[in-house]
């Protein structure tokens, strides 16, 4: 569609970052225009609410840019999900693989409530560790998963294939 054709004429690849033989989607000229980020930020919010979402969790940190102007968008709560460490509150944590050893994300376990359902937003979706954590926390809190809602998926790295599970049939939406 047209919305598809703008969004991606404005991510930019960066080949060789952050290491050699990894091309980076740069979506900071996204960002950067009013027309393109705010039609990534209605879609992303149209799609929340067609699936019945009552809360948007962003994942740090690009998650934090496209999902607050998406909650709000949406009449939505926005709950960030951080890298282990830098929430004040009690928290839920969750472990996860990396290529070369594990990071930790966590979330405030009051913000999320059982009759909650939880739409989960991020940038790129690329092996789909980070958003498997994410669901995983979003579970145990007791909230239900709404779905997961990304700018682009990697498809080669079939992050969707991983989540199956974690979603347990809510949808996957990667614009
Ligand atoms: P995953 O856990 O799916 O392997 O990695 C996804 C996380 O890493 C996301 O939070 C995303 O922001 C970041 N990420 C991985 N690759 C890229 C990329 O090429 N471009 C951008 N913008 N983010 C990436």
């Amino acid at each position: 569609t047209d919305v598809t054709e703008l969004l991606l004429s404005r991510i930019r690849d960066v080949p060789d970052y952050p290491v050699p033989g990894v091309t980076f989607k740069d979506i900071t000229p996204l960002l950067a225009d009013p027309v393109a980020f705010a039609a990534l930020t209605d879609a992303l919010a149209d799609f929340s609410v067609r699936h019945g979402a009552t809360k948007i969790v962003g994942l740090e940190a690009r998650g934090f840019i496209l999902g607050a102007p998406v909650a709000l968008r949406a009449g939505l709560g926005f709950i960030p999900v951080r890298k282990a460490g830098k929430l004040p509150g009690a928290t839920l944590r969750q472990s996860y693989d990396l290529e070369y050893g594990s990071a930790e994300i966590e979330v405030h376990a009051e913000d999320l409530a059982a009759d909650d359902r939880v739409m989960v937003i991020d940038d790129v979706l690329a092996t789909g560790g980070t958003a498997e954590a994410s669901l995983e926390l979003i579970r145990r809190s007791g909230a239900q998963v709404a779905g997961v809602a990304v700018l682009m998926e990697l498809g080669f790295l079939e992050g969707r294939r991983k989540l199956v599970q974690a979603l347990d049939g809510a949808p996957l939406e990667a614009l």
